[in-house]
């Protein structure tokens, strides 16, 4: 079958410990036979098991570093994370100049697409013409966790695509016009902090495909970047230490707000409202989303959710330490220029584009019906509850279930069996013990 999502188990190294199984927020993972699996409907890509397997059995799907020679160009997008990754780096250029020695033809920052997004979004907000609060999708985990479990909110998702989209579209665009090559001639390869973009190639929601050809991995380039940064910087030290970047230029770099948005509160800050909750961590943004849903939170006019601590630079597959790494976000963000984003051509070019846009509404997820007869969704859900009464309800997790209810569902689903339930197996084992001691006393006495 074909994986639509981006973390898979490696079954090879999996012990069927049972550590993930608690961590994931859509209770996705199951431990069975004593290796985990994940149910696919219910993955958001959140990337909390990869954290959370101490044998490193869970896996992020990433495009393979290397695999350049599928396009005649190639764009890379540097994610908004990566320039707090490095102690050394001092600007964009030496970054970009590293970036353009790998290979690659073009640059667009992902922090200029998020300044487009964050220019649409307050155009939004000021036309008052949305459902409020309208919910960002740049942390693709959102959507996905809305149209899954959050029906009522379907409505509150914002229109535009996530920086990471928008930079692809336009970079295409650009570079396209700029050499005057087909678009198709074009790969685009971005560089992540987390794997879930890569979902967005696998998997599209509410576009028709990405233009995003290729995920790589931070943690996989890391060590090139790094290299080729040293090598630039002996270079300019051998011409007598001249800060020469020349090589670094991009057509359209991004100022302090763009970068800024790597930090949860980053995007709301380039919007520009105050109404807004900037929330990050998976169990916060689901603690966030409930309240939502049941109309606790009023008068707010953007949510800014990351599934990640402390934003984008608190992904998975980064580096550096997210304390450090946002830290270094700040500095970095505040040694660039603060465009105005409403008189900036580049981003009014592209800001009432459909281009930045969803392709088609989202459609809600029905993940967690029993069944799609009424008749019979409702007898299972007796029986559900029927066996959840005669469970421990203690979530020991050991029969490879998150909890007890869990267990109940897999069970009246077919997918697992009472005695899964090592309390039951343990009851059921002293029956037995004692009707074998009956058998062999009423033996003896003849
Ligand atoms: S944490 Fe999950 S994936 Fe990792 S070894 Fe344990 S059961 Fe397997
Ligand atoms: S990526 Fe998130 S939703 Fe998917 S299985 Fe892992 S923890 Fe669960």
């Amino acid at each position: 079958m074909l994986q639509k999502h981006s973390v898979r188990i490696d079954r090879r190294i999996c012990v069927g410990c049972t550590n993930c199984i608690k961590c994931c927020p859509t209770e996705a993972i199951r431990v069975q036979r004593g290796r985990a699996k994940i149910l696919e409907e219910r993955c958001i890509d959140c990337g909390e098991c990869l954290r959370s397997c101490p044998h490193h059995a869970m896996v992020a799907v990433t495009t393979p570093v290397g695999e350049l020679d599928l396009f005649p160009y190639n764009i890379v997008i540097p994610c908004t994370s990566l320039y707090s990754q490095f102690k050394t780096l001092a600007t964009s250029d030496q970054l970009n100049e590293a970036l353009y020695g790998l290979g690659f033809d073009f640059i667009y920052e992902e922090a200029r697409g998020a300044e487009i997004e964050a220019e649409a979004l307050r155009i939004l907000l000021r036309s008052g013409e949305a459902n409020f609060p309208v919910l960002s999708c740049n942390c693709p985990v959102i959507p996905r966790l809305v149209t899954k479990l959050y029906h009522n909110l379907i409505d509150n998702l914002s229109p535009f695509v996530s920086a990471t989209e928008i930079s692809a579209r336009v970079a295409k665009e650009e570079f396209s016009q700029m050499m005057q090559v087909d678009k198709k001639e074009i790969g685009c390869y971005y560089i992540a902090p987390c794997a879930a973009r890569m979902t967005n190639i696998k998997n599209p929601m509410g576009i028709k495909h990405s233009d995003v050809d290729g995920v790589f991995s931070m943690r996989e380039l890391y060590l090139r970047i790094k290299e080729s940064l040293a090598q630039n910087a002996a270079r300019r030290k051998d011409k007598g230490g001249l800060p020469d970047t020349r090589d670094g230029k991009v057509a359209f770099p991004a100022g302090a707000y763009g970068v800024g948005t790597a930090v949860v509160g980053g995007l709301s800050a380039a919007v520009g409202t105050e109404h807004y909750l900037a929330v990050d961590g998976i169990y916060n943004t689901v603690q966030c989303l409930e309240e939502i849903d049941n109309e606790r939170l009023r008068k707010l006019l953007l949510v800014e959710a990351s599934a990640c601590n402390g934003g984008c630079v608190g992904g998975p597959l980064l580096f550096e330490n997210q304390f450090v790494a946002k830290n270094r976000n700040r500095r970095f963000a505040n040694s660039l220029p603060r465009y105005d984003l409403e008189h900036d051509e580049h981003v009014r070019k592209y800001v009432d584009s459909p281009m930045i846009r969803y392709d088609m509404p989202f459609a809600p997820q029905w993940v967690m019906t029993l069944s799609d007869d009424v008749g019979e969704a409702m007898r299972m859900m007796d029986k559900m509850e029927g066996i959840v009464r005669s469970l421990p309800g203690i979530d020991c997790g050991s029969c490879g279930s998150p909890s007890c209810r869990t267990l109940a569902e897999d069970i009246v689903r077919g997918q697992a069996v009472e005695m899964d339930c090592i309390f039951k197996l343990r009851d059921k084992l002293r029956i037995l013990a004692q009707e074998m001691a009956d058998l062999a006393s009423a033996e003896k006495r003849g």
